[in-house]
């Protein structure tokens, strides 16, 4: 077999469906659980990891409604409706930033320019971000659905964000547009929590993006700007947003990823997610070969898994039994006890402990005894 590079190989393990574009979402999630070698290759290949999860019997089961979708997408062109004029209202008389006329460039909706390679979209925004931040006469300061990359395990990522760029005064903001409310200046922390490390991937990327340009990174403001609906209505409001500890956290997980091509060199050289549909479209490869495709990369399953992960529910089945299922906090406690039926038989002093297992051993028999004295006082 002829060598091949890592898009090459990232290729033929994909097969032949088209790769599934990355976005803040997908970044922020994989950042999660920066160990986990299985969501790291199906993730840098560009595979559908909803449509595999759902082909081998374990469906994804969080996401978004399609209510919820449309209703963000109804909100979302509104506030972009007529070269963003409702959006360049909320900046400069909400947040009072002074901003000049601009000119409004929406990088994906040019006829012809979805089917460019995204090299291509990625290199148009580039040159216009570089010319706005060069300060040139005509180039526009507002830049919707910029294409932007970032490196994921030393691969080239491409984002396709919703968002919009603006630049004002020599800055940079990323500016997030959210469908859900804010209340008397309150929204749901979760939520907030949630857009903020999604638009920190944004800020990262431009900053990569100009500083590899030659600028100061720090041309793009770590504020950034939250559009919402007001109250109970469907009026947007516009809240600045600082991102430091969510960039903070994103550099330090994407730095703890391991190479892909040293994950790739670990792999068969066969392994392909390919579910090799018919000419009807419908997938005639084998579960059963998909499952043991998906076995053959290491999965570090936890139960954060279950909020950012569409093969959450299969790899939980997977790791039925081992004591890091439960959780970073109990796998570091029980360090070196690798199973579940391990932790009962040492707490219940019908294993002798092995010596790297006596500090854990202890503890376990300490919390048996506590749990049994709490049942025994109980009333009945
Ligand atoms: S659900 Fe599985 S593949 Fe996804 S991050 Fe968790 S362990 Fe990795």
């Amino acid at each position: 077999m002829t060598s091949m590079n890592t898009a090459e190989r990232l290729a033929a393990i994909r097969g032949g469906a088209k790769p599934k574009r990355h976005n803040a979402r997908t970044i922020a999630a994989l950042t999660r659980n920066p160990g986990c070698a299985r969501r790291a290759v199906l993730d840098c290949a560009g595979i559908d990891k909803q449509r595999l999860a759902a082909y081998v019997d374990f469906p994804a089961r969080f996401g978004q409604s399609q209510f919820a979708i449309a209703r963000g997408n109804a909100f979302e062109a509104q506030v972009k409706a007529d070269g963003a004029a409702e959006l360049l209202t909320l900046l400069r008389e909400r947040l009072g930033l002074s901003i000049p006329e601009v000119a409004y460039d929406d990088l994906a909706s040019v006829t012809g320019r979805e089917q460019e390679s995204p090299e291509v979209r990625y290199a148009r925004t580039r040159t216009l971000l570089i010319r706005a931040a060069t300060g040139a006469g005509d180039a526009g300061t507002l830049f919707d659905h910029p294409l932007l990359r970032i490196n994921v395990a030393g691969q080239p990522v491409y984002l396709e964000p919703d968002l919009i760029a603006f630049q004002a005064g020599g800055r940079f903001h990323v500016v997030e547009i959210k469908s859900f409310a804010i209340v008397d200046g309150q929204a749901d922390a979760g939520k907030v929590s949630s857009a903020a490390i999604q638009s920190a991937v944004y800020v990262l990327a431009m900053r990569e993006l100009l500083a590899e340009a030659g600028f100061d990174p720090e041309i793009v403001s770590h504020d950034v700007v939250l559009v919402c609906p007001r109250d109970f209505s469907n009026r947007p409001t516009a809240v600045l947003v600082d991102v430091r500890k969510q960039l903070a956290v994103l550099r330090r997980q994407l730095g703890r990823m391991t190479r892909i091509d040293e994950l790739l060199a670990a792999l068969p050289p066969d392994l392909s997610f390919d579910l090799a549909p018919d000419a009807a479209g419908v997938p005639t490869r084998d579960p059963a070969a998909i499952v043991t495709a998906l076995r053959a990369i290491d999965a570090r399953y936890t139960p954060d898994c279950l909020a950012v992960c569409e093969l959450a529910y299969f790899c939980r089945h997977e790791a039925r039994g081992c004591t890091a299922a439960l959780g970073p906090a109990t796998r570091e406690a029980l360090g070196g006890i690798d199973r579940v039926e391990t932790a009962l038989a040492l707490a219940h002093d019908v294993l002798p402990p092995a010596e790297e297992q006596a500090e854990a051993a202890a503890l376990l028999q300490a919390a048996a005894r506590l749990r049994a004295e709490a049942l025994a006082g109980a009333p009945a």
